[in-house]
């Protein structure tokens, strides 16, 4: 789980990172008192989960209170890579002299934890690394040593940072690993850490994706996933995700169903799938694989899992899902009824569709669906007495894989 910039703030300074003062408001009205509080000059931040807020107009300066409700006002309902903005945290300016760089991550590849420091902050550290990899420093954490002040030193040293701002950049980094440590995350993230005019070092941004394998032992969570799914810009998925790298995109769909409480993992295909139980999910991307093979090479696009007592709303979630992915080109609905029937299926289908397209969302991708087992007569019938032109109801599990991935190909 990845928290939003003021949470993090919040774990920063629980662990003595320091940060600036601010405040998170909802509204421009809010954002007057908040900005009065705050000494009046603040920077309004639009808080996504997502970098380049600054890039986008999501990070502006205000001179004053009534100036920072004007950029709250054009920052609030903003859509920064297709995160609609919800909140606005407003901070108290700073005077940067300086902009570091400086993580703590898990490296999976080296089998170890990565401390990663850069002198050049501000920008996008992944540019920084591919310019000049010189520029980044990378030393590997020990996690049974943990960040000693030796290890700070190193770290401090490697990056090259100057000698006057060392012992401070060193306090930042030890209390940063305590933050990693302490809140079970993967990631700990500072850019800017940046050098005030009075030359103290400050966190001005920071970003914590927390492990969520350590979630069975933190009740606490619950309060931050809290508001995670307002970030989500469902609405206009298809339109906002052509854009962006396809990380982000891939990221963003297995967020969106992750809040919809769907078992979803994006491939790289064409052909979208839903199905309702794991066993029956991965069978149905082998036979499209295999029926893809004469259709140009088309594939699965994702695995969803509707689960067993999958309701016509979970059929709605997973299409607005599925059809929401620019890559997929047609889409196999394949259900065995059993606790779920097939009737209360085929009906989610057709509200889904009714739903996405009350909402001018142009639905164009052909559905094949196939029902088995419980009520699948009804199912059937359901869908071929609604007579809508883009489903298609097929027999067999094999018919309908093949149908899909012809409809898929090039
Ligand atoms: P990001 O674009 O999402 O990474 O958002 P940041 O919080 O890192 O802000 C982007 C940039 O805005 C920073 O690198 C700073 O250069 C600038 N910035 C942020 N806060 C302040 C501030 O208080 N004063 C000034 N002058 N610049 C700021
Ligand atoms: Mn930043």
């Amino acid at each position: 789980m990845d928290l939003f910039e003021y949470q993090a703030r919040d774990l920063f300074a629980e662990h003595g990172v320091p940060v600036p003062a601010g405040e998170v408001v909802d509204t421009p009205e809010d954002a007057l008192a908040a900005a009065e509080r705050l000494g009046g000059r603040v920077v309004v931040k639009a808080q996504v989960k997502t970098g380049g807020r600054g890039k986008a107009g999501g990070v502006r300066v205000a001179a004053g209170p009534r100036e920072a409700v004007a950029h709250a006002r054009r920052i609030l309902g903003m859509d920064i890579r297709g995160h609609t903005v919800r909140r606005v945290m407003l901070a108290e300016t700073a005077d940067i002299r300086d902009e570091f760089y400086v993580s703590f991550s898990l490296d999976r590849g080296n089998r170890t934890f990565l401390a990663m420091a850069s002198v050049e902050g501000g920008v996008e550290i992944e540019e920084v690394a591919a310019r000049d990899p010189s520029a980044l420093a990378r030393v590997p954490v020990d996690p049974a040593v943990g960040v000693t002040p030796e290890k700070a030193g190193e770290i401090v040293a490697a990056a090259r940072f100057p000698a006057e701002v060392a012992d401070q950049v060193a306090a930042v980094l030890r209390s940063l690993w305590e933050v990693f440590v302490a809140e079970d995350a993967l990631l700990v993230e500072v850019n800017p850490l940046i050098v005030t005019g009075g030359g103290r070092v400050v966190a001005l941004d920071g970003k914590i994706t927390l492990d969520d394998n350590a979630a069975f032992r933190r009740p606490g969570w619950a309060a931050l996933r809290e508001g995670a799914a307002a970030d989500l810009s469902l609405v206009s998925l298809p339109r906002a995700w052509t854009s962006g790298s396809r990380a982000e995109r891939v990221a963003h769909l297995e967020r969106a169903a992750e809040a919809k409480g769907l078992n979803y993992v994006k491939l790289d295909g064409e052909v979208g799938v839903i199905g309702n139980g794991a066993g029956l999910v991965m069978s149905t991307l082998d036979v499209v694989a295999r029926a893809g093979e004469s259709h140009g090479g088309v594939r699965p696009a994702n695995f969803l899992d509707i689960g067993g007592g999958a309701s016509a709303q979970v059929m709605a979630d997973s299409l607005e899902i599925v059809l929401g992915d620019p890559d997929v080109r047609s889409v196999f609905v394949n259900v065995f009824g059993g606790i779920t029937a097939c009737d209360a299926v085929a009906s989610g289908i057709l509200q889904a569709l009714d739903l996405l397209d009350s909402r001018g969302e142009e639905v164009t991708k052909p559905l094949v669906v196939r029902l088995d087992g419980n009520s699948a007569e009804r199912g059937r019938r359901i869908l071929s007495e609604a007579r809508h032109p883009l489903v298609r109801a097929e027999d067999t599990m094999d018919g309908a894989a093949d149908r899909a991935a012809a409809l898929a190909g090039i």
